[in-house]
């Protein structure tokens, strides 16, 4: 657990907090601080580190960003912006910076589709704001019910409270994901999460744990220590390459989703339209191959 008065602050002008982005879902990215003091032990956007020159710890710096007043909001109608692809927007510093508020305030009126994502219940603030926009959609990562887990993987809020985070937005009539990230082989049930969140959650998206870069080493040691009966699924998984633990769950997630009338899609956008009234499950699992096999059916 990071204690927050350790954490490096600091306030920094930048020239706009636009930035064009190459992710499938989203035309642009807006991060409205540099570092995340949620400290994911997975976390994939320790890069930032590098780019930022910055030599604390990921977690232990926090820069906020202050940009140019927005010009014209209007001409974005149609894009969609994506709050929160290298820092989570509603950190705990946001509570008291309001930057990612003041972006919410600056594009009011401007017809943009909004994708909030966070790991927060801080969003629930925001809800005036974000409701007026379109189409909005708000999603909360989470990948385990059992906070003990989650503590040693992240200095984040707790699931019950983003769950409960969840469902005030989905009655407020704002459409809500659930994204299952990063599935933890052996230690994330999909099931019992969805079985938590299905009554108000329009999207469950899944996504496998992708070890790359430098935090491979991490958690590999995390669990051969306090995992040590799974180490030999994760060196198959993330040494030896063998994909047969996610077409598994491939499969098992199919045959959940037909039990329950559910729609499964495979890599679909995400705003990919819902006839059914219950969440569509969207595997977006990382493995080109699971993609390939999986579209065939
Ligand atoms: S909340 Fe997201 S950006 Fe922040 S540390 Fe966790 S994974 Fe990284």
């Amino acid at each position: 657990m990071i204690d927050l008065k350790n954490v490096v602050i600091k306030e920094k002008k930048v020239d706009t907090i636009l930035t064009k982005s190459n992710l499938p879902i989203a035309g642009y990215s807006i991060n409205p601080y540099v570092g995340c003091p949620f400290a994911c032990r997975y976390c994939y956007a320790t890069f930032m580190k590098r780019f930022t020159n910055h030599k604390e710890d990921w977690g232990m710096f926090l820069d906020v960003k202050y940009w140019n007043k927005i010009n014209n909001p209007q001409k974005y109608k149609g894009k969609t912006m994506i709050i929160g692809s290298v820092t989570d927007g509603y950190n705990y510093f946001e509570a008291k910076y309001k930057r990612t508020r003041t972006f919410l305030e600056e594009m009011q009126g401007s017809g943009i589709n909004l994708i909030v994502t966070t790991k927060s219940n801080l969003v629930t603030r925001d809800i005036d704001l974000i409701k007026n926009y379109p189409n909005p959609l708000v999603s909360w990562s989470m990948n385990i019910l059992d906070e003990r887990f989650k503590k040693d993987m992240e200095n984040t809020p707790t699931i019950k409270s983003r769950i409960e985070a969840m469902k005030q937005i989905h009655d407020e009539g704002i459409r809500t994901t659930c994204f299952i990230s990063p599935i933890f082989p052996g230690i994330t049930d999909v099931f019992s999460i969805i079985e938590e969140i299905k009554d108000f959650c329009d999207y469950i998206w899944l996504e496998n744990l992708n070890l790359r870069g430098s935090f491979k080493g991490t958690i590999m040691n995390y669990i051969k220590e306090k995992y040590p009966a799974l180490y030999p699924l994760y060196d198959e998984i993330y040494n030896k390459k063998n994909i047969s633990y996610w077409e598994m769950l491939d499969k098992q997630v199919e045959e959940y989703a037909n039990k329950n009338r559910y729609m499964y899609v495979i890599d679909e956008e995400p705003f990919f339209k819902n006839p059914t009234g219950k969440p569509i499950i969207i595997n977006y699992f990382y493995h080109e191959k699971i993609r390939q096999s999986s579209k065939k059916r």
